[in-house]
């Protein structure tokens, strides 16, 4: 029998960016806790054919195929559902992008399209989710950070300057959101391997500087995000708000 505690039967979650990669594994993780998933990507082929996989394994899942940066896209997205009459109980802002590159050689152009994907996104579709949620008097928000929502790295300016503005954007919700019934946490993962990292995994001088600084000596798994995911979706975090849980095999307590 399932641990109450950890149960998500009869809810439902939007994932953006759950396609592929980390977003993908935590709607799995979720979907198997007992929730419905509402798949989300770029590529509508993509959204589809992720579905049919999470059917075929015998989970409940519908495709919500809108672009993070437009928010006419989302508020539309939000009223399709509001006309469905689904609600989204669990948010994860998971959706982003990666740029790489020196800051002086850095576009004004660049810079924006990360923060919007990476930041402004998930206010935007944290503030339309919200505005449910609070009428609901119950919601779940789980926004994805990285190990730069704590520190900067070099050569990632606005991808440190997102993820740093995650968690502030998590505790801002938690204060606004709490006293209408709404937990936002983000999860900060480490180095994990996806379709992002794969030209650095890829590269044999960055992958030994990842397993060498890595506590556990490796890179993470995708599926290793969902014990943090279904924990934050799920009644067992009722009473946590605000907070960041690093899922980085200890990179940040060494770095
Ligand atoms: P991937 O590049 O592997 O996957 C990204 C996902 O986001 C895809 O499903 C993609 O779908 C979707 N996506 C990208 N842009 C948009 C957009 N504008 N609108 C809707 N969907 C979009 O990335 P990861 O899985 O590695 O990363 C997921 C999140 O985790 C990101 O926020 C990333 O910053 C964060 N993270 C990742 C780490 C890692 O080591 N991988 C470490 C720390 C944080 P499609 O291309 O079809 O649109």
């Amino acid at each position: 029998m399932s641990n109450p505690l950890f149960d998500l039967t009869g809810r439902t979650a939007l994932v953006t960016g759950s396609s592929r990669g980390l977003g993908r594994a935590m709607a799995e993780g979720l979907a198997k806790a007992g929730a419905k998933v509402l798949v989300n990507g770029t590529d509508p082929a993509r959204v589809a054919m992720a579905v049919e996989e999470f059917r075929a394994a015998g989970h409940q899942a519908d495709a919500v195929a809108f672009n993070v940066t437009s928010e006419a896209e989302v508020v539309s997205a939000f009223e399709a559902l509001d006309a469905a009459g689904t609600a989204v109980d669990i948010l994860v802002n998971n959706a982003g992008i990666q740029f790489r590159k020196p800051m002086v050689e850095l576009e004004t152009a660049d810079w924006q399209r990360v923060l919007d994907t990476n930041l402004t996104s998930a206010f935007v579709i944290g503030r339309e989710a919200a505005k449910r949620m609070i009428a609901r008097g119950y919601g779940k928000i789980i926004n994805i950070g990285s190990l730069t929502s704590a520190l900067a790295r070099a050569t990632v300016a606005p991808y440190t300057v997102s993820k740093g503005g995650i968690k502030l954007l998590t505790q801002a919700m938690a204060a606004e959101w709490a006293a209408s019934g709404i937990q936002a946490n983000a999860i900060g993962p480490g180095y994990m391997i996806t379709d992002m990292n794969q030209a650095l995994i890829d590269n044999p001088e960055f992958d030994a500087w990842v397993k060498g600084r890595t506590p556990a000596k490796r890179w993470g798994k995708p599926e290793e995000l969902i014990g943090a995911a279904v924990f934050l979706a799920s009644p067992a975090s009722d009473y946590v708000n605000g907070q960041i849980i690093y899922v980085d095999g200890g990179m940040l307590a060494v770095l």
